[in-house]
C-alpha cells in the first residue's frame, strides 16, 4: 500500500468540504487533505487552489533561496538542440531519430538509443554526443 501524504497547501484545511471534515458532532473539525498521491505543484498539492496558496505564500521565498534570474538567459546555436522524431505510420520501425537545432535548423542523425536517452542532449539544451 502506498504511503499518504498531507498536501502541502497552507490553506487546505480552510477550504470546507465533506471529506476535509474530522471529529464527533461536538468537536467538528477540518483538516489538511491526505492521499496517496496528488495532481498539483509535482504532486504536492491537492488542488489548483492550494498551488496558488502555496505559491503565495511560498514563492517569493524559493526564488530568493534557488536563486532569481538576474541577467537575461540566452539561447544560441550552442544551447538550442532537441531531439526529434520522424514518425514512418506505414511501418513504425522505420521511424528515424534526429537532433534538431532551433536557430540553425541543423540535422545530426540519431540512433532510437541516443534519442531514448535523456543524457544526448544536457537539460540546458547542448548537444551531449
Ligand atoms: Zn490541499
Amino acid at each position: 500500500m502506498s504511503q499518504l501524504k498531507y498536501c502541502q497547501g497552507p490553506k487546505c484545511h480552510t477550504y470546507d468540504t465533506k471529506d476535509r471534515k474530522r471529529g464527533p458532532k461536538d468537536n467538528k473539525r477540518n483538516e489538511t487533505r491526505r492521499r496517496s498521491s496528488f495532481y498539483y505543484l509535482n504532486g504536492n498539492v491537492c488542488s489548483m487552489q492550494c498551488q496558488a496558496d502555496w505559491f503565495d505564500v511560498y514563492g517569493s521565498r524559493a526564488l530568493d533561496h534557488f536563486g532569481r534570474i538576474t541577467q537575461p538567459r540566452v539561447m544560441t546555436k550552442d544551447n538550442a538542440w532537441r531531439v526529434r522524431r520522424n514518425y514512418n505510420w506505414d511501418n513504425r520501425s522505420q521511424d528515424t531519430f534526429y537532433a534538431y537545432n532551433y536557430l540553425t535548423e541543423e540535422r545530426r542523425p540519431l540512433t532510437q538509443q541516443q534519442y531514448d536517452n535523456a543524457n544526448t542532449i544536457t537539460e540546458d539544451g547542448k548537444l551531449a554526443i
